[in-house]
């Protein structure tokens, strides 16, 4: 809590970035060469943050996952939890006037925090993989099965187990899972980004 009008001022004082916007140019240049979008032209409008459902939940919201990244402070955005919780559903980068794409950020980003081992919470890991496990096996998630499997190997089996009766009686999560009429063109996808060097799971 700010006591005094020094300290308003203080608070208020210009930070020049310009010397570290300088100095970050390699990191910059290095993110358009390999994760395809230039964070260079951001001008911090906030309207990737705006439409991103997640980003209540976000220690960085897109946009400062963005700001981070501009002023070449890559490791804390590679240790941020945000790039675990994007849902990749691309509102940011849809939504972007300046054609930075965020969604594709936070997937770089992702595969380089899982290579370099500064995954944020090894539990954010696991529930991606396993999620990615169960669309490749039936071509949509089986909820039930991922709670099951994520709370058993996480060492917590019986995380929100209270919710699983309530839940199961409105139909919300169903024991079986369902597949999807042609599973196929998903396994060719999960094999065409592995044929890429993706890592899948
Ligand atoms: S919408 Fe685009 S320009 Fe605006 S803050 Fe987000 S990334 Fe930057
Ligand atoms: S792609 Fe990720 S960061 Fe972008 S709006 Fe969706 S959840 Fe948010």
């Amino acid at each position: 809590m700010l006591k005094n009008l020094e300290e308003v001022r203080v608070f208020m004082e210009r930070i020049n970035l310009t010397p570290g916007l300088a100095q970050a140019k390699p990191i910059r240049d290095s993110l358009k060469e390999h994760y395809g979008t230039d964070v260079g032209r951001c001008y911090q409008c906030g309207k990737c943050t705006a439409g991103c459902p997640v980003a209540f939940a976000m220690d960085y919201t897109p946009r400062e996952i963005v700001r981070l990244l501009q002023l070449g402070l890559k490791e804390e955005a590679l240790k941020s939890k945000t790039i675990w919780l994007c849902a990749t559903c691309d509102t940011c980068s849809t939504r972007c006037p300046r054609e930075v794409e965020p969604a594709k950020l936070m997937e770089g980003l992702r595969q380089e925090a899982k290579a370099k081992g500064l995954v944020a919470d090894k539990r954010l890991d696991l529930f991606n993989d396993l999620f990615l496990q169960l669309v490749e096996k039936y071509g949509r998630v089986h909820e039930m099965g991922l709670i099951l499997k994520f709370n058993l190997l996480s060492a917590q089996p019986l995380k929100d187990a209270g919710h699983g009766p309530g839940m199961f009686l409105k139909g919300k999560i169903n024991p079986l899972p369902h597949t999807i009429k042609d599973n196929g063109e998903v396994k060719q996808i999960f094999a065409r980004v592995r044929d890429l060097g993706g890592e899948g799971k």
